[in-house]
């Protein structure tokens, strides 16, 4: 076994904010292992993404055979393991997307290591490798230590920094590998068109709760989001009523995202729905209820009715911009 960090990356994703927080936890680790940060590359990669990735990483390894250009849990996670098996990692790292959560805890068996889901936090201890994640619904901070090897991890990437250019651009090699007939196929496939900017990536976020009490306030959040060059988010509550689509969700079971700043309307804070902003650097809520958990967490909150704060918010801000 090497003291190596493998980072395992979706050609369709790109190398977006999330593969960016994969390669800064991988790089931190392999920098702590005293190892390299090594990048497996699964799909058909355009020229740009391995560009990105060989910036960043000591080595680039794509598997990008035409049965690979789709995301295929058993092709993936046989050219994962072929590559792993070659290069004897301490640990791999994948992201908090669909290949993540479904593959972490197959690889990790396959290659009889030990796996662990939500990673916040990686570090070595006495050389074994510890990750951190929260526990009682982020009320704790539970450190796990994964003793057998490699440690096979998905990390909440968009609470790592990013990684930073190695300073010399690293060799992309191809591989081929041998894959297994598919017991799964895509029939079909629906994609969600996308309004406004992507929540996942956006610097500003303005989420919207069950307080809304209807889809049409969620026009008015659109509004205040698109003079703040923001990104419209929701509770699980607001998703359910059927205000907004699935996607808005924003938490433990919907999205994680880490903007500069979470403004949070008509939202109670329940853990679950924190679990998604933790990592957000400023927080501001509007709510009625100034015992709302929400205002234990953020750091400006208003204490009103969202119908008297937003239409004067969005007003101030788009004479402000002019
Ligand atoms: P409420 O808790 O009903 O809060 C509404 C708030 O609006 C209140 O604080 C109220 O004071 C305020 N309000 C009312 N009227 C106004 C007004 N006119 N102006 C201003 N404020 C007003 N939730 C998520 O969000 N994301 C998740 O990923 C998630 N995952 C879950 C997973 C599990 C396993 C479970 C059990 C639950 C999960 N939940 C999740 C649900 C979560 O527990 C809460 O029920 C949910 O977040 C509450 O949504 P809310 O804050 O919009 O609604």
């Amino acid at each position: 076994m090497s003291n190596d960090v493998v980072i395992c990356l979706s050609a369709s994703s790109g190398y977006d904010r999330a593969a960016q927080g994969v390669a800064g936890a991988g790089r931190k680790l392999a920098d702590e292992l005293s190892g390299s940060l090594r990048a497996v590359v699964v799909g058909a990669a355009d020229d740009q993404m391995l560009a990105d990735v060989a910036e960043v990483a000591d080595a680039v390894i794509v598997a990008d055979q035409p049965e690979l250009a789709d995301y295929q849990p058993e092709s993936y996670l046989a050219a994962f393991e072929h590559i792993c098996r070659q290069l004897e990692p301490a640990a791999v790292l994948l992201g908090s997307d669909t290949v993540g959560l479904e593959l972490t805890p197959r690889l990790a068996a396959r290659l009889g290591g030990s796996p662990m889901s939500d990673g916040t936090g990686l570090s070595v201890a006495d050389g074994t490798i510890r990750v951190s994640r929260s526990a009682y619904g982020g009320k704790a901070e539970a450190v796990y230590e994964l003793k057998r090897s490699p440690a096979v991890v998905w990390v909440r990437a968009r609470g790592f920094e990013p990684a930073l250019p190695a300073g010399s651009e690293a060799v992309v090699e191809k591989t081929s590998v041998e894959l297994p007939e598919a017991t799964t196929r895509i029939v079909e496939r629906h994609v969600e068109e996308q309004e406004g900017i992507p929540l996942d990536d956006a610097q500003l976020v303005v989420g919207g709760g069950r307080g809304l009490g209807a889809a049409e306030p969620f026009d008015d959040l659109r509004i205040l989001a698109t003079v703040m060059n923001a990104a419209v988010g929701a509770s699980r509550s607001a998703c359910d009523e059927g205000w907004v689509p699935p996607s808005y969700q924003i938490g433990q079971t919907g999205k994680k995202i880490a903007p500069e700043l979470y403004l949070a309307v008509a939202i109670s804070g329940a853990a679950q729905h924190m679990l998604g902003v933790s990592d957000a650097k400023a927080l501001c809520a509007i709510n009625t209820d100034p015992d709302a958990p929400i205002f234990r967490s953020c750091h400006f909150g208003i204490v009103e009715d969202y119908r008297k704060v937003v239409p004067p918010l969005t007003e101030r801000l788009r004479e402000l911009k002019q």
